[in-house]
């Protein structure tokens, strides 16, 4: 890093603390991604733990793992192993024997942000990978707005088949998928992970509470900071929430140093 950057990385630093501080948020987890080390008791915490917020050092590339520390050939090698093993799971009986294909995960493997979804519907299973269809495109104006391109980004679901009808993902069946969800996570190892409505939210964080509850503030889950907004089918039916998600998504970006 450069003279100018780090003194322009410290001074977004301060900032950031100033804002949390007056934002109310007393406990601040630093973290070195190099080392994986944290200075809190927030390493590697599967469960909901709000208000932690990161110091994060920032690379010349906003979008991609500013230190990676697996190349990113690697990442593509095991995503694509990953990949190949959902295709042949049927451990959710029903969604196995009624599923056009499976639906991994689309986007860049070294990416700083993560959305997740609930399940493909049917334009997904059609096409195999996620949000293609009315939300997709829904959530791609969301991310133009947000300065995002979905090269940038890496999106993948709570299911990689899809229920159904599109019935609410059984609790049983996120659990079978939860293992090919945190290998992505392992994988790519993003900075941000944005969740996308209830059952998304719900089952990253282990959490009961409503969606409405969990926005407004980052969780922690291992080493990255989680997000909860609604999804975009939910948008579709409630435009109303557009402004909430807008909300979300100034807030994301602002710990990224991106005013929108
Ligand atoms: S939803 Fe996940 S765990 Fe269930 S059959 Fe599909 S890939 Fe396997």
């Amino acid at each position: 890093m450069s003279g100018d950057s780090a003194s322009r990385s410290r001074r977004a630093t301060a900032q950031q603390l100033s804002s949390l501080r007056a934002a109310g948020v007393t406990r601040i987890a630093s973290r070195s991604r190099k080392s994986g080390q944290t200075s809190s008791d927030t390493k590697s915490v599967p469960a909901p733990d709000a208000t932690a917020a990161t110091a994060c050092s920032r690379s010349a590339s906003l979008f991609n793992a500013p230190q990676s520390t697996m190349p990113r050939a690697e990442r593509e090698e095991k995503l694509r192993i990953l990949s190949a093993r959902v295709a042949q799971c049927v451990r959710c009986a029903e969604l196995s024997a009624t599923r056009t294909q499976t639906v991994f995960g689309v986007g860049n493997p070294e990416a700083r942000i993560m959305f997740v979804g609930e399940a493909p519907g049917a334009d997904e299973d059609r096409q195999g990978e996620p949000f293609v269809g009315a939300a997709g495109q829904l959530l791609n104006r969301i991310l133009e707005a947000s300065q995002l391109k979905r090269a940038e980004i890496y999106i993948c679901n709570i299911l990689r088949c899809r229920p159904p009808g599109n019935r609410t993902p059984a609790l049983e069946e996120a659990a079978n998928c939860r293992e090919y969800l945190d290998g992505q996570i392992e994988i790519v190892d993003p900075e941000y992970i944005v969740c996308l409505g209830s059952v998304a939210a719900k089952n990253l964080l282990g959490s009961m509470d409503s969606i409405g509850k969990l926005r407004g503030r980052f969780f922690n889950y291992g080493r990255a900071k989680v997000l909860c907004t609604y999804h975009p089918a939910y948008l579709l039916r409630n435009p109303a929430a557009k402004k909430d998600v807008w909300g979300d998504m100034k807030f994301l970006m602002h710990d990224l140093g991106v005013e929108l």
